[in-house]
């Protein structure tokens, strides 16, 4: 392996596992990262869940249908706002013609190979380093009704198949796992996913960026790139401090990712789906969940992160509005007091926005671009902490030059001709 420079674009949790491996490889490694710190944007007060059971495009049979019928409920999971944006509704054109039966099983199940992948990863990495992030053990999908039941019916299918070990309970059966489940709202069952887990992200990251460090790579906070220009035996990254001559870069710039490829002539179809969270400290301990639940009616999360409490979801696309936002963290305040009323004080949370970096079938893309040189770890959608280690150690072996453990089939650039 021929030792290099690389520049790696984004200090998100994607970005700093990308840094690790390629530095553990023996590269020679800095981070730009526009913030003071790792883990400040999408990766900062998301769901939690490393997942891979549940780990999912957004694009699913009947889901365009259920978004129509909810969009005028007061609690709505999606929100599509109207807009003029013609990028957004090429979007959903692409997104709709992924939501058919087999192209789902095809996304799903490549997401699934590198999400069982990631976990692996980042409990060897945990163990290693003997790192705490607050992590818990298993993972509870409710369903409120039969309706709910069914449309995850495909999905369950997939588990099986893909050898994803869970089990189908009915209302007893969820209740024995998260025993504080408030009696009064409607349960028909659920799903359990016992190798599935959650745990504290930023925490994660930020200690990765310590080991990181510890092994040699630079972090380079409050420095934005502005572009990226292409070298005979490089590239050149423009930067708040001017130029950065670098053997090759790494684009792990979250949403910002597409702006800047573009220039390269890399056309990624990514839009930004906002999400919300509410974090409530915990004021009785048995009335709190154990570990993660996610109420598949509001395909709303709610992880227990230490002595807190965490309920994350909704999606909204198109024009940003504050009426959007208030809508949607009713939404969570809603689902939280559902199933567990007395574990939080909610109205004291803290709430928080953030931007997932959607592709519309749903895997990520990792590897090299057509431009020399330039490689990208992104598009990680609603999954970027279920699949960062995993990307990382994956795209850091393709630039080394040795093959990566998994088949990379449908997670490259490739995929879009
Ligand atoms: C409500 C919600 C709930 C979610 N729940 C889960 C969950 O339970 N489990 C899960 O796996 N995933 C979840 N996600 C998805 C997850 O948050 C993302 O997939 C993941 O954080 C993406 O990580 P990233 O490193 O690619 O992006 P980011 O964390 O956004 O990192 C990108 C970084 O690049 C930096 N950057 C961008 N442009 C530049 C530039 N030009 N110069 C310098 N720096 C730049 C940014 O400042 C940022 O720090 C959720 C998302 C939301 C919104």
């Amino acid at each position: 392996m021929t030792q290099k420079q690389v520049a790696v674009v984004g200090g998100g949790v994607v970005g700093v596992c990308t840094a690790y491996f390629l530095a553990e490889a023996g590269h020679d490694v800095v981070v730009i990262e526009r913030h003071q710190n790792v883990a400040q944007e999408a990766s900062f007060a998301h769901g939690g869940m490393v997942a891979p059971g549940y780990a999912a495009p957004w694009a699913s049979p009947g889901m365009p249908k259920r978004i129509l019928s909810q969009l005028f409920r007061a609690e709505a999971p999606v929100r599509l706002k109207p807009s003029l944006d013609r990028t957004m509704w090429h979007w959903v054109r692409r997104w709709m013609a992924e939501c058919e039966l087999e192209r789902y099983r095809i996304n799903r199940s490549r997401m699934q190979r590198l999400a069982l992948y990631s976990r692996d990863i980042l409990r060897q990495m945990r163990d290693y380093y003997q790192i705490d992030y607050e992590q818990t053990q298993g993972v509870l999908q409710l369903f409120r009704t039969e309706k709910d039941r069914l449309l995850a019916a495909p999905g369950i299918e997939l588990l099986a198949e893909n050898g994803l070990p869970h089990e189908i309970l009915d209302a007893e059966g969820v209740r024995a796992i998260e025993p504080a489940l408030a009696s009064d709202t409607p349960l028909a069952g659920g799903i359990y996913l016992p190798q599935d887990e959650a745990g504290n992200c930023p925490l994660f990251t930020k200690r990765l960026k310590q080991i990181a460090s510890s092994i040699g790579v630079q972090f380079h906070f409050t420095s934005t790139v502005h572009a990226i220009e292409t070298e005979s035996r490089g590239v050149a990254l423009q930067i708040d401090e001017g130029r950065y001559p670098a053997d090759a870069v790494v684009v792990a710039a979250g949403i910002d990712s597409a702006s800047l490829l573009k220039p390269l002539g890399i056309h990624v179809p990514m839009y930004p789906v906002t999400g919300y969270s509410a974090t409530a400290h915990i004021k009785n301990f048995e009335h709190a969940p154990q570990a993660a639940v996610v109420d598949e009616a509001y395909r709303v999360a709610i992880t227990r992160l230490g002595g807190r409490v965490r309920i994350a979801g909704t999606a909204e696309l198109g024009a940003r509005s504050d009426a959007l936002r208030d809508r949607a963290l009713r939404t969570l305040l809603k689902v939280g007091s559902d199933w567990f009323p007395d574990a939080a004080n909610y109205s004291q949370a803290n709430f928080w926005t953030g931007i997932r970096p959607m592709l519309p079938d749903g895997p990520p893309l990792i590897g090299a671009t057509p431009v020399r040189n330039v490689f990208v770890n992104i598009g990680h959608g609603s999954n970027g902490w279920t699949m960062a280690a995993g990307s990382g150690k994956v795209l850091a072996d393709v630039i080394s030059g040795y093959a990566p453990d998994i088949d990379m089939d449908g997670l490259t650039l490739s995929r879009y001709g």
